[in-house]
């Protein structure tokens, strides 16, 4: 009976002591991806093994939720395409009904994002004006591809009535549909190499296809965060010619209210062992920290990360980024 209750004073007086502080410590850091398929999702448990703490990579719909998901208080660190992050900082394109998001902060951009056309190769699409008049996949809402495809369609003046039918698919479903003839083509706004485009390639033999043209030019020329993008040939395979397309960067966004010791502690674990990092993925080998803190980021720099890079020197004291020889 006295064992029993000293068991049991023992047990309460822990959890009264430990219990709820335990919980909190081992609440662990989400970062939200996109789809499975994809590379952000690579690059999210990446980062989780870097940091010595508990960290889980989510799955979600892509960028744009991401996006909204964060400006909701539901997320605390997410990945997103540089154009949406722009179009979500300013409160423009798909985000002007939302309104500019002040409480958005990027942390750094990551790889290259080239938009992918990928088609079936007896569908007859051999350049991006081919498609209209097929059944596309524009991707599943709240998705990244999603968003830069409506906004080449505004550019090229399509609407979805110029296709045959327009599909709505997840990264991780269009390759199949793909292969079983569901649909012709589809897009994706995505590192290379990665499952979703291999796939297609692999099992259904489906072929890569360059975006070029005047409404392309005129977009890269129009607006920075557009690029010229090329995916390398022999990647997916020895037949595949390199492709040209445009393209963004991945970027890593956080909110204003993610704990700044969180964000300095992911920061210094990617570029303390930046090689590392580097090595987690073929898409990440071209990074360098210089670009990583300047190129596709609009929000501002969170606070967390931004004491980081000041401590290196890659940022002065006034927030501008050092000349360099
Ligand atoms: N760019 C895509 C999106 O935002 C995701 C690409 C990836 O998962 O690597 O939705």
């Amino acid at each position: 009976m006295k064992v029993s209750t000293r068991l049991l004073a023992a047990f309460l007086g822990g959890l009264l002591l430990s219990g709820p502080v335990a919980a909190q410590d081992e609440e662990p850091l989400v970062i939200a991806t996109a789809s499975p398929s994809g590379v952000y999702h690579v690059v999210g448990r990446a980062l989780c093994r870097t940091l010595e703490m508990p960290c889980r990579a989510q799955p979600t719909d892509g960028s744009s939720a991401n996006l909204r998901a964060l400006r909701r208080g539901e997320l605390k660190l997410a990945f997103a395409q540089s154009d949406l992050h722009l179009y979500a900082t300013l409160g423009t394109e798909g985000f002007q009904k939302d309104g500019p998001d002040e409480s958005l902060r990027s942390v750094f951009s990551l790889h290259n994002e080239p938009f992918t056309l990928v088609a079936r190769r007896d569908a007859g699409i051999h350049r991006l004006e081919d498609i209209t008049g097929h059944n596309v996949n524009i991707g599943n809402p709240g998705s990244g591809q999603r968003g830069t495809m409506l906004r080449l369609m505004d550019a090229e003046g399509w609407s979805r009535s110029d296709f045959s039918s327009i599909h709505h698919l997840p990264a991780d479903q269009q390759a199949l549909e793909l292969c079983h003839g569901n649909i012709d083509a589809m897009v994706y706004t995505v590192g290379h190499p990665n499952a979703s485009v291999a796939k297609a390639i692999r099992l259904c033999d489906a072929v890569l296809v360059d975006v070029e043209g005047d409404i392309v030019d005129l977009l890269v020329d129009a607006y920075p965060y557009f690029t010229r993008a090329w995916i390398p040939a022999d990647l997916y395979g020895p037949d595949q010619p390199a492709v040209h397309t445009f393209g963004v960067k991945a970027t890593l966004v956080a909110s204003a209210d993610t704990d700044p010791d969180v964000v300095y502690r992911l920061v210094a674990a990617v570029f303390d062992d930046f090689e590392r990092f580097k090595a987690s993925h073929p898409a990440l080998g071209v990074l360098t920290p210089e670009e990583m803190i300047r190129d596709g980021l609009t929000a501002p720099l969170h606070k967390g990360a931004l004491r980081y890079y000041r401590e290196r020197g890659w940022i002065e004291e006034d927030g501008m980024v050092p000349e360099t020889d």
